[in-house]
């Protein structure tokens, strides 16, 4: 059994209360504060007593009257998500996201620019600071409380650092959090990309996946998974567990930048998708993604048979990651799912199907994610999660 190593003193009850309370008004939009008890099942006066700390501290306003039960009214009560704002950041290997989200997690405005091919990641660092400057002055209305950042595994949580990005040197000298907590004075978190894709599929369904294992699977310029176990995320001994691109699928296969041989994503990435499209079409020019994807969608056979041959070995990954984790959910994103998700989705089922035991198989779903810019979204999500884990470290004005 879990034994804690600290007793639970009145002060940490007080935080898990506040925390539900606001992740009620998150779901809830607006409510009274009769309906927040009932629901958080604690005693009205304890309701009365946070609703009133949030409000001193300007986290919530009082709005309107509803009508409830026997038509008595009450006062509602909603997040001031017209007033407070968190940075999300998505660093991928070809481009970078920014995003400015309200208090519930909703996005308020968002951008994306390439990385060229010549830039070194202080040149990348750089623009991504001035776009969040950008951001900041442009939405100077808001108060900006803190900042995310989705990152590429593998990544070090504990050094705060990329370890390796395939195909891109220089990032694990970088210490990004240093770097923007000293340029914009805001508390950084920084999460492996994979981990931020399960963050965002949780917050939205998380009555759905409480007391679940759940995958989400990125597909993109590499391969990674966040595993979600009850609503926490699985990180591992250095916050590096997920790497399942890293995970063989062909024991004498060629040697991958990690050491190990016949990496998943030396199959089914996205640069894999490429570099296999450029070595058997031999274009004139190197194809790019976006052209190779484009091939796809016009129907190409070649392209087509290239891209579901991908989905295929994601299909074993897929499998490995089932044995090992027994989930509920495994849901697949990234570039290589928007390639085409109805293939993806009859591929990688198909290999599933065959390679797992029937009552593994039926007791699951796998299905593909519907946001495309989920890993973004996450990234603002794991600041607000710290956020509503301990509102009264951002708001208080004690
Ligand atoms: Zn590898």
């Amino acid at each position: 059994m879990f034994t804690p190593d600290h007793g639970f003193n009145q002060e940490y009850m007080q935080e898990l209360n506040r925390a539900l309370l606001i992740k009620l008004l998150r779901k809830e939009g607006i409510c009274a504060r009769t309906v927040l008890a009932k629901k958080s099942r604690l005693k009205q006066a304890t309701v009365t007593n946070i609703i009133n700390d949030f409000i001193e501290w300007g986290i919530v306003k009082e709005v309107g009257f509803l009508v409830g039960n026997k038509g008595r009214r009450s006062i509602g009560i909603t997040l001031k998500n017209d007033e407070f704002g968190v940075i999300g950041i998505q660093l991928a290997r070809k481009y970078f996201s920014v995003g400015v989200f309200d208090l519930s997690g909703n996005s308020v405005d968002q951008s994306k620019q390439e990385i060229g091919s010549a830039g070194t990641p202080k040149d990348t660092m750089k623009k991504i600071s001035t776009e969040i400057r950008s951001f900041i002055e442009k939405h100077a209305d808001r108060k900006m409380l803190a900042i995310g950042m989705a990152v590429p595994g593998p990544f070090s949580v504990k050094k705060g650092r990329i370890e390796l990005m395939t195909g891109s040197s220089g990032w694990n000298d970088i210490s990004i959090q240093d770097l923007l907590e000293e340029e914009f004075g805001l508390p950084v978190f920084l999460e492996n990309d994979a981990n931020c894709g399960a963050l965002a599929q949780y917050w939205y369904n998380d009555e759905q996946y409480e007391k679940e294992v759940m995958v989400y699977i990125a597909a993109g310029a590499g391969i990674g998974a966040g595993i979600m176990n009850q609503g926490e995320l699985v990180e591992g001994t250095l916050g590096m567990a997920g790497e399942i691109g890293h995970m063989s699928i062909n024991f004498g296969g060629p040697r991958c930048a990690c050491g190990n041989f016949g990496c998943l994503e030396l199959y089914c990435s996205a640069s894999a998708f490429v570099k296999e499209m450029n070595r058997v079409l031999k274009p004139a020019e190197d194809y790019t993604f976006a052209e190779a994807k484009e091939l796809v969608k016009e129907g190409n056979p070649i392209a087509m048979e290239i891209y579901s041959n991908c989905c295929d070995k994601l299909g074993a990954g897929v499998v490995n990651v089932i044995n090992a984790f027994n989930p509920a959910v495994v849901v697949i994103g990234d570039e290589m799912s928007h390639v085409s998700s109805k293939v993806m989705l009859e591929r990688v089922k198909r290999e599933v199907k065959i390679r797992v035991l029937p009552e593994v198989y039926e007791n699951m779903i796998i299905s593909m994610s519907v946001t495309k810019d989920s890993m973004l979204h996450g990234a603002a999500i794991v600041s607000l999660r710290d956020i509503f884990r301990d509102p009264k470290k951002y708001f208080s004005r004690e």
